[in-house]
């Protein structure tokens, strides 16, 4: 059986703890590998590696920083393919998905490469007479990331980019589910010339992130998961003195009025809803579909649906998928095999491709759902997508904002007046015009509202940079400087 073991210093480190957890291949059903899960004292050790590395990475120039950057993003860019690999494997997504994954993480390493940029201060001379005043921006120091399943590759990079460039050094807890992809990145890291100790990946479950939570020498948290698991993480590292950013789970509306183009509407939904097998934080999970054109809108939805090629991602024609695993999949089904007893309309029922040895299901499709049943009320996080009929415009927009999530949401238009009073009025951190899943480019920061974020920074891009350093501001006064010397060399920076 193949073993996935931690890597510290640009190392592969095998794990002393005895634990291990199962890594399974989800469109056959087997396992095939086991993954080492950290005790509290390997965690203490890869602390202490990061913390060692930390005043030589933090003293090393940014121009140098960059230019491992840019050779990250050349080895990952002739490596896509690879470690797409990985992701088929052990999360099950079809390689186009799998590639699409990685062009995004890509974007957020090509933003870090901009860090000398980024970093820069303010300054205001002769604030008063020969005093001036600045700002500076310096790096936090040991910083961890613990990350989802359904992203393996472009969450790490969402945070890992922009901590080690700003000067950090960085520990991945990646998810225990799928974890060879942080190891194919930490050794591309390694050849870019990244230097030991500046990026560690440790693999592990609760222990090790309860460890990481409360260890004195871990400066920030930022995770990404599951509702329950986001809170649990900000309350518990904010109450041990750091900087939290913990972004949780979602339920996803797109509503759809009466003059929006309906072939449109119809294929993004069904794209967004099923695309990973709904395995997305930004999936559309619910279709709010205006009274007069809801039937049209169902029909439309339903004829697209059988033509979903379900596969394991090895197949080329496959467009869907896989779930993560046997218990998830089972869980998904239960939300539909429930939803008729709730007073909802299975429309189409996916389940039957449940009796598969891979954590297979078909595409679903639920009508008339209304808050209170548990497949609206709760993240199903699979392929189902439910639609719930709505009076009008205004009916739409106090759903979306009476649910406890907050984080991606569409509306599909063609009046540009209600989509413009529509992104001033939702209580949502992501809004789509036209656009299903508004996943933003790497120059803004990616986040939602209510209980799909707590703490107040959002991730990468600008908000990024600034939860991964801390200010400073320097008051000046310098007596007349009257040193100087000749020299012809050409200035350089490093
Ligand atoms: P999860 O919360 O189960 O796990 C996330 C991480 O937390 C993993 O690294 C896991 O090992 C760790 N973890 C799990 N249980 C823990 C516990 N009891 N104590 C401490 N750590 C624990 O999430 P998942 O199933 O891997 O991912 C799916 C969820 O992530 C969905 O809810 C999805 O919406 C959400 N998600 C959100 C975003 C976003 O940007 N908001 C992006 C991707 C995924």
């Amino acid at each position: 059986m193949q073993r996935i073991s931690h890597w510290v210093n640009n190392k592969v480190v095998a794990g002393t703890s005895g634990r291990t957890g199962k890594v399974f291949n989800p469109a056959t059903g087997e396992q095939q590998a086991e993954v080492d899960l950290a005790s509290t004292a390997e965690v203490d050790a890869v602390i202490a590696k990061s913390k060692a590395a930390f005043p030589e990475w933090r003293a090393t120039g940014m121009s140098r920083r960059a230019e491992i950057m840019f050779r990250t993003r050349e080895l990952l860019d002739a490596n896509r393919k690879e470690l797409a690999t990985f992701l088929t494997l052990e999360h099950g997504k079809v390689p186009s998905d799998a590639l699409g994954e990685i062009a995004r993480g890509i974007e957020n390493i090509e933003f870090a490469c901009g860090i000398p940029a980024l970093m820069k201060g303010g300054y205001s001379e002769q604030a008063s007479g020969g005093v001036d005043v600045y700002s500076i921006r310096q790096p936090l120091g040991v910083v961890a990331g613990i990350t989802p399943f359904n992203f393996p590759a472009m969450v790490p990079m969402w945070m890992f980019a922009n901590a080690i460039m700003c000067g950090n050094t960085f520990i991945l807890k990646p998810s225990e589910k799928d974890p060879s992809a942080s190891m194919f990145i930490a050794d591309l890291l390694r050849q870019a010339g990244l230097p030991d100790g500046v990026f560690n990946v440790l693999h592990g479950d609760k222990e090790a992130v309860d460890r990481l939570l409360v260890h004195p020498d871990i400066q920030s948290v930022s995770f990404v998961g599951s509702t329950p698991i986001a809170k649990y993480v900000y309350e518990t590292g904010t109450k041990n003195g750091k900087r939290v950013q913990a972004l949780g789970g979602a339920k996803n509306h797109m509503l759809v009025l009466p003059d929006a183009d309906l072939d449109m509407a119809a294929d993004a939904a069904v794209s967004a809803a099923y695309g990973s097998a709904g395995e997305r934080c930004m999936a559309v999970s619910v279709v709010l579909a205006v009274d007069s054109i809801a039937d049209a809108l169902i029909e439309k939805l339903a004829s697209r649906v059988p033509n979903i090629k379900v596969g394991p991602g090895t197949d080329p024609s496959a467009e869907m998928g896989p779930l993560i695993s046997r218990e998830h999949r089972d869980k998904v089904a239960s939300y539909i095999n429930n939803a008729a007893g709730e007073g909802a309309t299975v429309v189409i029922n996916g389940t039957d491709k449940a009796k598969d040895a891979g954590f297979f299901l078909n595409p679903s499709l639920i009508d008339n759902v209304k808050p209170g049943m548990k497949c609206y009320d709760e993240e199903i996080f699979g392929p189902v997508l439910t639609v719930m009929r709505v009076k009008s415009y205004a009916e739409g927009l106090k759903t979306i904002n009476d649910n406890e999530f907050g984080n991606g949401t569409a509306i599909f238009t063609r009046d540009g007046g209600v989509a413009r009073q529509f992104q001033y009025d939702v209580q949502v951190g992501m809004v789509g015009i036209n656009v299903p899943i508004p996943v933003p480019v790497s120059y803004y920061s990616f986040g939602g509202w209510k209980a799909s974020l707590f703490g107040d920074q959002h991730m990468y891009g600008p908000e990024g940079i600034n939860f991964f350093t801390r200010g400073k501001v320097v008051t000046s006064r310098w007596p007349d400087p009257r040193t100087s010397a000749v020299d012809l060399g050409f200035p350089t920076n490093r």
